[in-house]
């Protein structure tokens, strides 16, 4: 029942900001209410992945304290009840208030999704986890073997990694949790060859699903850009896989038809020109230091979360109108990594339910 009301509020908030999209687009109304908030709790991160370059070694003066991010955990319930708060890093677990964070947001009833790479996810910290009843955790796993994880995460863990998804999943079990425990794995040149495999993995551990998120190039002299994969014949072959798969019933793979087939031209580069990006209009991204940006793949912000009283002030300054002015005619084409549509989300509605 809890999992069946946490949807119709998702539902809720998506319409909304479907709604919202649609004033914007032909009259120009700004938003109101954002549904998304990607909450970067920390930098300090005990993976050195190859596509990431704000990962350090420890906190970076600035970083919010535990008083500021419940701060702005209260502020974010009072702009929308039905906000989604995705805790990623950095690695969000590092965090040493990281339980009370979650209980505050399960206090507050808010509804929360924790990105990790599982390196720490002990017993322990698994349990303390699923008892403050996160909607979603997932899990990154890039690959199964040892040299190319290495290769692309930067440490030699893949091990302990795969060991503690168990841990996650029987604990999870345990504690008859609903929380959905995901592996996510970033496609890149040098994991495009085992994607099928990561799914056949999620499926003997008996995870909910697998997501697939092709790497980001934050600029073309980025680390990122390196791990763009160029093997068109080998990316057609793992798609051609999963679209089987998905045609056969395999409730594992929780990207959509439409997105696996737009995997194609993005990593080809080929740019499909756009009327509308929506990024902007959905997701806030607050920063480890409380700044608030419009785009991940942008530099700007709109300001600091800690210089407003509330978060529906900082979305109607004078910042956030240009950013989302910008941001909604962005001819970059990666729209489909941020935003879900339609199909995405009702496919991923059937197989919770059925799970
Ligand atoms: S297309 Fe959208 S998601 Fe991609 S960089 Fe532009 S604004 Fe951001």
């Amino acid at each position: 029942m809890n999992k069946l009301f946490s949807f119709a509020r998702l539902a809720h908030s998506y319409f909304n900001g479907v709604s919202q999209n649609l004033l914007y687009y032909f009259f120009k109304i700004e938003p109101v209410r954002y549904s998304n908030a990607v909450f970067l709790i920390n930098t300090q991160c005990n993976s050195r992945c190859a596509m990431c370059s704000s990962y350090t070694i420890k906190p970076l003066p600035g970083e919010m304290t535990t008083e500021q991010v419940i701060d702005t955990l209260n502020k974010l319930k009072k702009h929308n009840s039905n906000i989604k708060i995705s805790f990623v890093g950095g690695e969000p677990t590092l965090r040493p208030d990281f339980d009370l964070i979650l209980g505050h947001c399960n206090k507050l009833n808010i509804i929360f999704t924790i990105v990790t790479n599982g390196i720490i996810l002990n017993e322990n910290k698994a349990e303390n986890i699923l008892l403050h009843k996160p909607f979603a955790v997932h899990v990154s796993l890039d690959s199964l073997d040892k040299d190319t994880y290495k290769k692309i995460r930067g440490v030699d863990r893949v091990e302990s990694v795969k060991t503690n998804i168990n841990i996650l999943i029987q604990i999870a079990k345990k504690l008859r949790s609903k929380t959905f425990i995901g592996i996510k794995t970033v496609i890149t040149s040098e994991n495009i060859n085992e994607i099928s495999n990561l799914s056949d993995f999620a499926q003997s551990v008996k995870a909910g699903g697998i997501h697939y998120q092709p790497v980001l190039v934050f600029s073309e002299d980025h680390g990122s850009a390196r791990l763009m994969p160029k093997q068109s014949e080998e990316i057609n072959k793992q798609v051609n896989i999963l679209l089987e798969r998905i045609k056969n019933n395999n409730k594992i793979i929780l990207n959509s038809i439409s997105n696996l087939k737009s995997w194609t031209k993005y990593f080809e580069g080929s740019i499909e020109k756009r009327r509308f990006c929506s990024t902007s209009m959905q997701n806030i991204f607050i920063m480890s230091d409380g700044k608030i940006k419009l785009c991940e793949r942008y530099d700007e912000t709109i300001g600091n979360i800690l210089n407003y009283d509330s978060i529906d002030s900082i979305i109607k300054n004078n910042n956030a109108i240009i950013h989302r002015k910008m941001m909604t005619s962005c001819q970059r084409h990666c729209s489909f990594i941020f935003s879900r549509g339609i199909k995405d989300y009702i496919s991923l509605v059937i197989r919770h339910i059925r799970n």
